[in-house]
């Protein structure tokens, strides 16, 4: 109701007409008039006013009917009968058809004046108290749809949530946190968190949130380790709530994120490190001692054993180098997306060469080479020097884990969707123990058969690393003292 008042005199009395216009323009409002019921309606439809005046006995539409229709156009409308005949009864009547007061005829100018004014007063009201309750249900709408949002997104998070009160009461939590502490059907509104959370680590980063030297810093984060059968890592990180302008703590939110999964690998970085600096060390000392002997004389003054010593320092560089070449070949398969180039290839020559070039190595063992592959073999999709590096190192192992006059066998059979490549040995073989560790990165069997052998333990991981890039896989089997046959699955691609 913003401006001017407007208002609307019903009337079939022109005199009442009138007067009534003239008495509330001269009040500073604006007001129109209508002879009977259906002009009046009319008006009403066509403008909006805030007052009606309407007389109860016309001809036609009548004073009542009328108020009944204005109350479906605007239920908040100011209507004030004007009654000949001021009874009780057509007073409650009036009032029962939505009227808000009525004015006996004959009535004075001041009289009208302040029924008038008392119901623009009730209108404005009345608008204000529309408008409020719209924006509240507005507010309530918002309100409502941001709490929704925020549900959803603490619900879709990786990270445990957890909302305490200042008095330890849960708040709010997400699914994530009863996944990591395995609270399933434990947690409600309301519990203490010290009935719901049995872990003490947990409990002491939360207490320590709260603690009085605490106020300094908004956030602690912390590590701890959930006993099984949940045997996890955890990194809390707890926050107090605080109220904007007193700075009182409200509460705190917890959020919890498992780290198992890089704690190993931090793990397993820390160990490869460690591996690797000792399988360096070792070549490295055992050489800089043999030139300390040498260049010191140590080693007396027969020239065989200068030659000797030159010759171990030279098989220890050489391990030295294999250790640095598999390193780094294991390094490039480790990289993201190693450079690779795949061809279609026919792997039966690969297979000959590599035996024929391998052979060499067998040395005082006398070993037999037995290779069945045939001329032609179906086509596989493959990296060529990988292929070769695959063959190499279970060729070589095959002689270096075999025994005096053992036998190597090398076989290619193509089956339905696989190229099988069979490298079989009858070797001192592996204990059913070692054998699932075998693919290990640096992982070598212990045994005195092995004690004088010299390798890196990266081989095999090496192998399965360029099986699996070449979406093949690999079994092994082995009998202690019998022998180890390693089964190498290749896909087909293309049969010839
Ligand atoms: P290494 O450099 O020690 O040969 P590998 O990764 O190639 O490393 O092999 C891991 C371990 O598996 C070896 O140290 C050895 O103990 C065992 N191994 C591998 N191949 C054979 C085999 N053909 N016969 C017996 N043991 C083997």
């Amino acid at each position: 109701m913003d401006g001017q008042a407007r208002i609307l005199v019903v009337d079939d009395e022109k005199g009442i007409r009138e007067g009534c216009r003239r008495i509330l323009a001269a009040e500073g409002y604006v007001v129109d008039v209508a002879e009977n019921g259906s002009t009046g309606l009319e008006l009403v439809k066509a403008n909006s006013y805030d007052l009606l005046i309407i007389d109860l006995m016309m001809p036609g539409m009548g004073g009542l009917e009328m108020m009944s229709h204005v109350r479906e156009i605007d239920p908040e409308m100011i209507m004030v009968v004007i009654t000949g005949f001021a009874t009780i009864e057509t007073a409650v009547d009036a009032i029962k058809h939505g009227a808000y007061d009525y004015i006996p005829k004959p009535f004075t100018p001041d009289s009208l004046i302040a029924v008038v004014n008392r119901g623009l007063e009730t209108r404005r009201l009345r608008l204000e108290t529309k408008r409020l309750k719209e924006e509240r249900d507005q507010k309530l709408l918002e309100l409502a749809s941001e709490k929704s949002k925020m549900h959803a997104i603490i619900n879709s998070m990786a990270d445990g949530v957890l909302v305490v009160n200042r008095e330890n009461q849960l708040v709010l939590w997400n699914p994530a946190l009863i996944r990591m502490l395995n609270l399933n059907g434990q947690i409600e509104v309301g519990k203490n968190i010290e009935e719901i959370i049995t872990d003490e680590g947990l409990l002491n980063v939360i207490k320590k949130a709260y603690a009085p030297d605490s106020s300094n810093y908004t956030s602690i984060t912390e590590e701890i380790e959930l006993p099984s059968p949940e045997a996890k890592t955890i990194m809390v990180n707890v926050s107090v709530i605080r109220d904007d302008e007193t700075n009182q703590e409200l509460g705190l939110v917890a959020t919890l994120r498992d780290i198992t999964r890089l704690k190993e690998l931090d793990k397993l970085k820390s160990q490869f490190v460690a591996m690797v600096t000792h399988e360096l060390r070792a070549p490295v000392s055992a050489i800089e001692g043999y030139l300390t002997a040498f260049l010191t004389g140590a080693a007396g003054s027969d020239p065989k054993m200068y030659k000797q010593m030159m010759e171990r320092a030279r098989q220890r560089a050489r391990s030295l180098l294999d250790l640095i070449n598999d390193l780094l070949e294991y390094s490039r398969l480790e990289a993201k997306s190693p450079v690779r180039k795949k061809e279609l290839l026919d792997i039966s020559g690969i297979i000959i060469n590599t035996v024929e070039l391998l052979k060499g190595q067998s040395g005082s063992k006398d070993l037999k080479f037995e290779i069945d592959v045939p001329d032609s073999l179906p086509l596989i999709e493959a990296d060529k020097r990988e292929m070769e590096q695959l063959l190499t190192n279970l060729i070589s192992n095959a002689i270096k884990y075999n025994v005096k006059n053992g036998k190597v066998m090398v076989r290619a059979r193509p089956n339905k969707h696989f190229l099988n490549i069979i490298v079989a040995d009858t070797g001192i073989g592996i204990d059913a123990e070692c054998l699932p560790h075998i693919f290990d990165e640096f992982y070598r069997v212990s045994c005195p058969e092995t004690r004088y052998t010299t390798g890196t333990g990266l081989g095999l991981s090496i192998v399965k690393k360029i099986v699996e890039s070449h979406f093949g896989r690999i079994e092994v089997e082995s009998t202690p003292y019998k022998g180890t046959t390693f089964t190498v699955k290749l896909p087909i691609k293309q049969k010839k």
